[in-house]
C-alpha cells in the first residue's frame, strides 16, 4: 500500500512538464480580438474558459462565454449591438491562475482545487500551455491505483 510519505514524494519530485498541454493545442485570443471573434472560438472549441494572450505569447487573462453574454445584456435581455468595438481586453477576467513549468506537483495539485484549469509559463515568461485538473486527478488516480 503507498503510504503518505511516499506518496508525498513522488509528488513532489514530479515533474508537471510532462502533463502539459501544449499551447499549439490549446484555443486562445489574443487582448485585441473583437468580441465576436472571443465568442465563436468559444462556441467552436466547446470549452466555457480559455486564455487570452498578447502578440508575444504572454499571458493576461481568461475569457468565458459568460463573460461576453453580460457584456450583452441591456435592460430588456441580450443585445447583440453591444459587442461592436468591444475587445477581449474590456471584459476578460485578469485574474489567471499561472505556474512555471518548474514547479512542484503538489503547487499545480493546490491551484487546482479552485481552478480548472492553471497556464504555464515557462523560463522566458511566455505561455506554453495548460495544466487541467483533469489531468492532476488522473496522475493521482494513477499512482493511487499502482500503489
Ligand atoms: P477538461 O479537464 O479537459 O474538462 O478541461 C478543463 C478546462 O480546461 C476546460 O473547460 C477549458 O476551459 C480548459 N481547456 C482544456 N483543454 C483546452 C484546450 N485544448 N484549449 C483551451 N482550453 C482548454
Amino acid at each position: 500500500m503507498i503510504t503518505i510519505d511516499v506518496l508525498n514524494k513522488l509528488l513532489l519530485e514530479q515533474e508537471i512538464k510532462q502533463l502539459i498541454i501544449p499551447a499549439r493545442d490549446v484555443a486562445n485570443v489574443l487582448l485585441g480580438n473583437s468580441l465576436e471573434h472571443a465568442l465563436l472560438v468559444l462556441t467552436h472549441s466547446g470549452y466555457s474558459a480559455i486564455p487570452v494572450l498578447d502578440l508575444q505569447d504572454r499571458i493576461h487573462g481568461l475569457i468565458t462565454s459568460n463573460m461576453i453574454f453580460n457584456s450583452m445584456l441591456g435592460v430588456k435581455g441580450p443585445e447583440y449591438e453591444k459587442l461592436e468595438g468591444r475587445k477581449v481586453e474590456d471584459v476578460m477576467n485578469r485574474k489567471v491562475p499561472r505556474l512555471k513549468e518548474t514547479e512542484s506537483f503538489f503547487r499545480a495539485l493546490e491551484l487546482s482545487i479552485n481552478n480548472p484549469f492553471i497556464c504555464m509559463e515557462n523560463e522566458q515568461g511566455r505561455f506554453s500551455g495548460i495544466l487541467t485538473r483533469r489531468s492532476i486527478l488522473a496522475l493521482l488516480y494513477r499512482h493511487f491505483r499502482n500503489g
